[in-house]
């Protein structure tokens, strides 16, 4: 064959190179499950002399099918890394000194198992733990309920939680890793927010395939980083208006009448009556009939029937009149009246989002041109929930991605269930080329679990009645005392944050510091680097972490114990560090009681190994956690004899603890044969079987299960017989969210629990059963003119939280952040390329150096999160860039609101679900004229002083 130059010469093809390509690099492989970052790909380590030298993808692997990014393949610097902390640790200096002794396990198990014991035999509650971005949160959790602890949750809070709780209250599902587009059948993508290291891998392979078919891919963020990089159109929003954009999205497609009613009918709520009767106790409810059953009007018979009811052919529009006369509207025609105001035309939002009105529009068009005109068609037949066979698939080939650029503002929760109803309009969740999700999802809409940790759940010496973190769906449910008063230090479930599903992280050292709602005795955290980029307003979380009470001379927070395999910021404020190993030193489980890597055609769970020994003296902190358990005689850890129930550690818990009668951590190989899948007896060999299998399970539905698996009923008996779904329960997507409703009510004084009176007017505005756009709160909190542009975050795609900026490899990209904004906008302010300024908001200033670029949303700044690093942390070099020029936008971001009238502080989080608002910062931008170069603030290096010991296993 001849090949051509672009220039059109013909040249002869190029010889097959005679060199081997594929040399070994070493003298054993192992696969294992990558861990630098969420995507949990498999990988193929392979080692010389037992030492690691390199890792590749592993090409079986569901997740990564060999792909291997720029994090995966620089782990083995991370598990070299000079910042490795190498023993147990007791703090001997002031906190924030550094100063430390070396101990051994066995002191450092005792010391911990002290403090502890003595709190969970008074007062459980006085005890917060709290775990970062660590992926065995279903071990951590148990932990928490058998210690009988409220305060207990991960880092959802601080992370995309308005996300999750919008997908689960609207269809029992949500974005990132619980769901994907249809890769194979999607004509157009459509991104809101994605962030590329979290979304790595998987999305990159996906969008490949949609590439090469020629699907549009439309990527709507404030900034055109990576994805948008190959995106072919870019929808630069103004940051927190995305609920605007999607808002006038959907009224053009109802304006056109270019939407899926009878997806509507069938599978959501939109018939659903709602009844109207100001003034009473159920109004904004769902009309129910005598069994409770949600009540449609027949258009055929105009009798009032159940929601379930096959081939319903209900009113969508108009009065309806209940049986006790009262009037009634369908959730449809509401919706409609909603979307169609003139405030959510294109015209009224352009100005506002930065989008013109006619981009809007041709956006609309084209999603309605290829769900409709082009729709998805297979040749599957399946059976639906009332037992109707259907000889095909039909599906809308529009789909969406979301991630946290839409979540983390105060408005987050509610945009995010608009983007689901424009989803449900077009037809596009679970269809043939939509957004899918993936096995165990979808759940209950939302799941059943409830959170406890009511008055009379939190007892001495006694586990508490299940887990901390579910779904309220009433403010029965909430977590507050008679007087309304937060059962919880992070205030999650209060009239503060009553859909909080990830619980508040993000405040729980300035609650615990100040003793709002009480005070607490041992703050023991996982992974969390609180005092620096997990935390907003730095300054002040260092300021609570040292705090003392002046009478008794003892630290606010009078004891922390911290678990991290590095020297991160939030090491010196710890009293006594646990050391954790790397991820190649350790068994790990990543299951479907927690995140899992499914995939939508499929459940997937995986391991992690010991692929070397730790040559220091750290230990697994699932291993030390489950030690821990059994020294303080938790019920799940201890047997009735009093000797530990999983002797063999992390390894022996994930092979034979189970959750309920069957169901274990993994899923794969189950049975005393291992050839039981989802539920069966512990099975000895499990583990095994994993690592002969690449360290993973995937278990292929078959094809007529994975499609509309909300309403597929072989797909449904079978995840109902596995336990993903509680019941053989219509799941009916949910447009109008009723539980929103019953917290306004309760509001406006109905029910057993109503909310205090410094609460009522922010639950009435911001719980809308319909989804509804408002202004971020600091918007509205500070003068447009003194701050006048918008300031965000993007990750970069080859580091990943604060890991990969330690990483020697990594830290060879990019050692030093910049502060990104648009060329037009930079003349205006007379700031040149390379410049350095001061970037000030409400809450202070830092210094920065620009970098001038066009694609990002001129009214907005940003810069990478967490590249910049305190001084003397992560064993860095003080003259490190990380820390003389690398910045950190957090601590510009105020964790609280401006005092109300009462004196009362709200959280500077979503109101709904308690997502931390990061993403609303306002700041203002000037030269900093006459300055030497450098960033600002700088705070003390920091030091790592360790008394060396004679440490024991
Ligand atoms: S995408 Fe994430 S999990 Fe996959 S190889 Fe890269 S860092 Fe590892």
């Amino acid at each position: 064959m001849q090949k051509t130059t672009i220039a059109g010469e013909a040249r002869a093809p190029l010889a097959e190179p005679d060199i081997p390509l594929s040399l070994p690099v070493g003298d054993e492989v192992k696969t294992t499950t990558c861990y630098m970052c969420a995507c949990r790909c498999g990988i193929r380590v392979h080692l010389k002399d037992g030492r690691v030298r390199y890792i590749e993808g592993n090409r079986d692997h569901p997740v990564n099918r060999g792909v291997i990014c720029g994090k995966g393949a620089a782990g083995i610097m991370q598990h070299n890394a000079p910042s490795r902390l190498r023993a147990p640790l007791l703090r001997v200096g002031p906190r924030g000194s550094g100063e430390f002794k070396e101990i051994g396990w066995e002191e450092a198990l005792g010391i911990a198992t002290g403090w502890l014991g003595r709190i969970r035999a008074t007062d459980p509650k006085k005890l917060a733990f709290f775990t970062g971005r660590d992926q065995s949160q279903s071990l951590t959790g148990w932990w928490a309920i058998q210690f009988g602890t409220p305060n207990f949750a991960a880092h959802g809070g601080f992370c995309s939680v308005s996300m999750a709780a919008a997908g689960l209250y609207t269809f029992g599902g949500s974005f990132w890793e619980f769901g994907e587009p249809d890769w194979d059948h999607t004509k157009y993508l459509v991104m809101f927010g994605v962030a590329e290291d979290h979304a790595s891998n998987p999305i990159k392979i996906g969008l490949g395939r949609l590439k090469a078919r020629g699907a549009k891919i439309v990527v709507v963020n404030p900034v055109r980083t990576g994805y948008g990089a190959i995106a072919d159109e870019w929808v630069g929003v103004r940051p927190g208006t995305d609920g605007l954009l999607v808002g006038a999205l959907i009224h053009e497609l109802l304006s056109r009448q270019k939407i899926d009613l009878d997806y509507l009918v069938r599978y959501t709520n939109a018939a659903a009556l709602v009844i109207d009767s100001p003034g009473s106790a159920d109004h904004g409810l769902l009309a129910r009939g005598e069994a409770g059953e949600v009540l449609v009007k027949d258009r055929r018979t105009g009798a009032l029937i159940g929601i379930d009811t096959p081939d319903l052919a209900p009113v969508l529009q108009g009065e309806v009149r209940l049986a006790d006369g009262r009037i009634a509207r369908p959730v449809f025609e509401l919706m409609v009246r909603r979307f169609l105001a003139p405030e959510n035309a294109p015209d009224a939002v352009a100005a506002r989002t930065g989008i013109p009105a006619e981009q809007i529009r041709r956006i609309a068009s084209e999603m309605a041109s290829a769900a409709f005109d082009h729709p998805v068609v297979l040749d599957q037949p399946w059976t639906d929930w009332h037992g109707k066979r259907h000889d095909k698939m039909v599906g809308r080939p529009v789909a969406f991605h979301a991630m946290r650029g839409i979540s983390a503002h105060a408005n987050g929760f509610q945009t995010c269930r608009m983007l689901h109803i424009l989803q449900m309009l077009l037809g596009a969740i679970e269809t043939p080329g939509s957004f899918r999700v993936k096995p165990p999802y979808p759940k209950s809409i939302p799941p059943r679990v409830k959170p406890r940790g009511k008055v009379g759940d939190v007892k001495p010496g006694t586990p508490l009645p299940g887990p901390q973190l579910g779904f309220v769906t009433t403010p029965d449910d909430l977590l507050v005392d008679d007087d309304g008063i937060p059962l919880r230090i992070d205030k999650a479930y209060s009239w503060d944050a009553p859909i909080a599903a990830h619980g508040l992280m993000h405040m729980v050292i300035a609650n615990a510091a100040k003793g709002d709602p009480y005070p607490i005795d041992t703050l023991f955290m996982y992974m969390a680097n609180m005092s620096w980029n997990s935390s907003m307003n730095v300054p002040a979380v260092i300021g609570q972490l040292t705090e003392k009470d002046e009478t008794t001379g003892e630290y606010k927070i009078p004891r922390i114990i911290y678990s991290d395999a590095y020297f991160s910021e939030m090491v010196p404020y710890a009293d006594l560090i646990l050391p954790d190993t790397t991820y190649l030193e350790r068994w790990d489980c990543i299951s479907l009681l927690d995140r899992p890597i499914s995939d939508a055609d499929g459940p997937a769970d995986a391991i992690r190994h010991p692929i070397v020994e730790p040559d220091r003296n750290v230990r697994g902190f699932q291993d030390v956690l489950i030690d821990l358990g059994w020294r303080l005689g938790l019920p799940g850890f201890t047997q009735a004899d009093g000797s530990r129930k999983f002797p063999g550690g992390y390894p022996d818990y994930i092979t034979n603890h189970e959750r309920g009668p069957g169901v274990g951590p993994l899923a794969g190989w189950r049975g005393k044969d291992g050839e039981a899948y989802g539920k069966g007896e512990p099975n000895p060999n499990q583990l095994e079987r994993y690592i002969a299998n690449g360290g993973f399970n995937h278990h292929e539905l078959a094809h007529e299960q994975r499609y509309m698996k909300f309403a597929n009923r072989a797909y449904m008996e079978w995840a109902h017989s596995k336990g993903f779904l509680e019941s053989m329960d219509r799941l009916v997507m949910q447009i109008y969210c009723e539980p929103l409703q019953r917290f306004r009510l309760a509001a406006d004084g109905h029910g057993n629990v109503v909310p205090p009176e410094t609460h009522r007017e922010r639950i009435r505005a911001y719980f809308d059963p319909l989804p509804v756009w408002y202004e971020p709160f600091e918007e509205r909190m500070v003068d447009p003119h003194q701050f006048p542009m918008h300031a965000i975050t993007q990750r970069p795609m080859h580091m990943y939280h604060s890991w990969g900026s330690q990483n020697a490899w990594l830290r060879q990209i990019t050692a030093a952040n910049r502060l990104y904004m648009a060329r037009a906008k930079a003349r205006e302010l007379n700031i040149a390329d390379d410049d350095w300024v001061w970037i000030t908001s409400h809450q202070g200033r830092v210094k920065a150096q620009v970098k001038l670029m066009d694609g990002v949303n001129p009214e907005t700044a940003w810069t990478w999160n967490a590249i910049g690093k305190r001084a003397g942390a992560w064993a860095l070099d003080r003259r490190a860039p990380e820390a003389t020029r690398g910045f950190l936008l957090n601590h510009l971001i105020g964790e609280l609101l401006p005092e109300r009238e009462g004196g009362y502080r709200f959280s500077n989080s979503d109101p709904v679900t308690g997502q931390a608002a990061w993403y609303d910062l306002r700041v203002r931008i000037e030269k900093a004229e006459g300055e030497p170069p450098g960033s600002s603030p700088r705070f003390e290096p920091l030091h790592l002083s360790v008394e060396r010991a004679e440490a024991s296993r």
